[in-house]
């Protein structure tokens, strides 16, 4: 459980950060929270020879608004977020995620910026962002560039980052009105998600639903959003045999995982069960 050695460099700027990791660019790794890296350095799995602190870097640990939305700095931890008054207010669904993650040790020290570059197929934000249609934003040797959550993600542990750009913070929309909810079955070991669903329903007073989005994650190996699902939700009052109906779809044209956490055919079943629970948790509020 001891890392591999290696030459730590705290970076002070993120133009130095990114000189650094383009210097580097095939043997070094980006520290933030650390929750995810350094159990994979301790376990040997990964072996970087240079890594770059970019924890001390100024203005990433901010929660801002901007206009209709939010700009969540990298470095905000999963515990700010759970905390923060402003995102309850105009954004709950990132709280109500927040709560879900892990111990309080693990938030307190892990961010939103490094949980979303590390594209763990089983993380709980994957989900959120993108039932909240998140941008990424990017900082890299060509400056910055901002990419949509669901181009974002590759596959297991992969996404669109190159080994030289870092991301800086993510944004999201204030939800006003629309009703959300974030719901996940996990084994109580890890926290993390063999499935997990956040849901975004804009619903009028007559109880019709105008737009639904809904991320799924745990189940492939990148999160996803059930376009069937969205469209069968929408136009309709959501009753219980339309939420039903529609959650049956939450699998179509995927390949569930298999893995100690259960077979395909349990994950699609899970699926379908925690995005109809999710839908009807978001109506309640
Ligand atoms: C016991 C335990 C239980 C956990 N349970 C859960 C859970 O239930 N749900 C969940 O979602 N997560 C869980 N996690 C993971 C946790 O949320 C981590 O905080 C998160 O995955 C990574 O964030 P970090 O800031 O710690 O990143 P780090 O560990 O510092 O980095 C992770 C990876 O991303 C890269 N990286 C980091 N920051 C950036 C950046 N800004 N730009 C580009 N690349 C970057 C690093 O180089 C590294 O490859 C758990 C972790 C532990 C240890």
């Amino acid at each position: 459980m001891i890392p591999g050695s290696f030459e730590y460099f705290a970076a002070r700027s993120l133009p130095e950060a990114v000189k650094f990791l383009s210097e580097h660019r095939d043997d070094v790794k980006i520290l933030s929270g650390g929750q995810s890296l350094l159990p994979l350095m301790k376990m040997r799995l990964s072996k970087p020879a240079f890594v770059v602190d970019i924890g001390r870097l100024p203005g990433l640990d901010r929660i801002t608004e901007d206009g209709n939305s939010l700009v969540l700095g990298a470095l905000v931890t999963h515990t700010q977020i759970e905390s923060s008054d402003l995102l309850k207010a105009k954004c709950p669904l990132l709280p109500q995620t927040a709560t879900t993650i892990a111990d309080v040790q693990v938030r307190n020290r892990g961010t939103i910026g490094g949980s979303i570059a590390h594209a763990d197929p089983a993380g709980d934000w994957p989900a959120a962002v993108m039932a909240l249609d998140a941008e990424i934003q990017i900082f890299g040797p060509n400056g910055e560039r901002r990419v949509k959550c669901d181009e974002f993600f590759l596959g297991l542990l992969m996404s669109v980052l190159e080994p030289d750009e870092i991301v800086t913070a993510v944004k999201v929309p204030v939800t006003g009105n629309d009703k959300t909810a974030y719901m996940k079955a996990a084994p109580r070991s890890s926290g993390f998600a063999v499935v997990g669903v956040a849901v975004r329903l804009a619903v009028d007073a007559a109880g019709t639903c105008s737009r639904a989005a809904i991320g799924i994650t745990g189940v492939t190996d990148k999160a996803y959003r059930p376009e069937r699902v969205e469209q069968m939700l929408t136009g309709k009052r959501l009753d219980s045999a339309i939420i039903q109906q529609a959650a049956a779809e939450a699998c179509r044209n995927v390949d569930p995982i298999e893995d100690i956490n259960g077979s395909a055919e349990y994950r699609k079943q899970l699926t379908e069960v925690y995005v109809a629970r999710t839908i009807e948790a978001a109506l309640k509020g």
